[in-house]
C-alpha cells in the first residue's frame, strides 16, 4: 500500500495522518497550533509532524490543508482565517523544508475531497460538501477533481449570498448576507446568546430536549442552509450534498430534515433530487482529504 501524509492546519490544533491509498488512517499525530511566531512556528510543527508520521514508511507526498485562501497557481496563502498569516508563499516554504512532493490547499476543499473519495460521497461522481464549523467552508468535486476556479480560490461556499443586504459576514469577509453569517457555529452561538442560551452547544442540547426557542433557532439556521443548498443545486446539480464540520456533525439530525425539504421543494427540477447526507469522516475529513491532494 502506498501512503501519503495529510496535514490539517487549524487555528487551535494541527492534525496530521499517515493515510493509505485505500483511505486507511495508519497513524495520527495532533498538536496544539503554535501561533507564537507564524509562519515559522507553524512550519516547524508541520516539519516535525511529517518526520514523525513518515518514519519507516515510503511516503508519496505531503498534502497540507490550511484555513484560508490559497492561490493554486503559486501555492501562496493569500489570507488565513483564525491565524495571523497573509501573503505567505506556503508551498515554497514547506517544500524547501521537506524532501517530498508538497501540495497546499484550502481546508474546506480538502474535507470535500476526503468525503468524496473515502466518506459520505464515495462512489458518486459529483459531490458538494459544506463544512459548518466556526465558519462555513466547503468544496466542489466533479469526476474526482476539485473545482475551485481559475486561481483555485473559488468554492468558498460559505460566502454565497443568501440574503441581499443581510447580516455582515464574519472575520475579514467584506460581504453581507452570506451563508456563513447564518449557518456557522459562531452565528448560532451569537443568536443563541441573544435568546438566553450559553452558546451553540447549549442550543443543540436544549433542542434535543425539544426546547421551543432552541428549535426555532435551528429552524432559522436550517432555512438559511436550505436556501444555500437551492442555490448550489441549481448552479452545480451534484449527485450528493455532504454536511460536514463540527456543527454539521453535531446538528445533522436537527437541521437536515428541514434543509432537505427546502432543497427538494425550491430547486428547479430535477436539481432538488440531490441527496443530502451527513459526513462520515468526522474530524479526520480534512486530514484524509489533504492526503488525497497527493495520493494517485
Ligand atoms: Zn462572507
Amino acid at each position: 500500500v502506498a501512503f501519503a501524509i495529510g496535514i490539517d492546519l487549524g487555528g487551535t490544533k494541527i492534525r496530521g495522518g499517515l493515510i493509505g491509498e485505500d483511505g486507511e488512517v495508519a497513524a495520527v499525530d495532533e498538536r496544539a497550533t503554535d501561533a507564537s511566531d507564524p509562519p515559522n512556528s507553524v512550519l516547524a510543527q508541520i516539519v516535525a509532524m511529517v518526520a514523525e508520521l513518515g518514519r519507516g514508511h515510503d511516503v508519496l507526498g505531503v498534502g497540507v490543508g490550511v484555513p484560508g485562501t490559497v492561490d493554486a497557481r503559486t501555492g501562496t496563502l493569500v489570507q488565513a482565517v483564525n491565524l495571523p498569516m497573509r501573503e505567505i508563499p506556503l508551498h515554497e516554504l514547506i517544500a524547501t523544508r521537506l524532501d517530498a512532493d508538497v501540495t497546499v490547499g484550502n481546508d474546506g476543499n480538502c474535507a470535500a475531497l476526503g468525503e468524496h473519495r473515502f466518506g459520505a460521497a464515495a462512489g458518486t461522481t459529483h459531490s458538494v460538501t459544506l463544512t459548518l464549523g466556526t465558519g462555513v467552508g466547503g468544496g466542489i468535486v466533479a469526476d474526482g477533481r476539485l473545482i475551485a476556479g481559475a486561481r483555485g480560490t473559488g468554492a468558498e461556499l460559505g460566502h454565497i449570498v443568501i440574503e441581499r443586504d443581510g447580516l455582515p459576514c464574519q472575520g475579514s469577509c467584506p460581504g453581507r448576507g452570506h451563508l456563513e453569517a447564518y449557518c456557522s457555529g459562531t452565528a448560532l452561538s451569537a443568536r443563541g446568546r441573544e435568546a438566553g442560551f450559553i452558546d451553540a452547544h447549549d442550543v443543540l442540547a436544549r433542542a434535543d430536549a425539544r426546547d421551543a426557542r432552541a428549535l426555532e433557532l435551528l429552524d432559522d439556521l436550517s432555512g438559511a442552509l436550505g436556501a444555500g443548498l437551492v442555490t448550489l443545486a441549481n448552479a452545480l446539480a451534484p449527485d450528493v450534498f455532504v454536511i460536514a464540520g463540527g456543527l454539521g456533525d453535531a446538528a445533522a439530525h436537527l437541521i437536515l430534515p428541514t434543509a432537505g425539504r427546502i432543497l427538494r421543494e425550491q430547486s428547479l427540477p430535477p436539481n432538488g433530487e440531490a441527496q443530502l447526507v451527513p459526513a462520515t469522516l468526522g474530524s479526520d475529513a480534512g486530514m484524509i482529504g489533504a492526503a488525497c491532494l497527493v495520493l494517485p
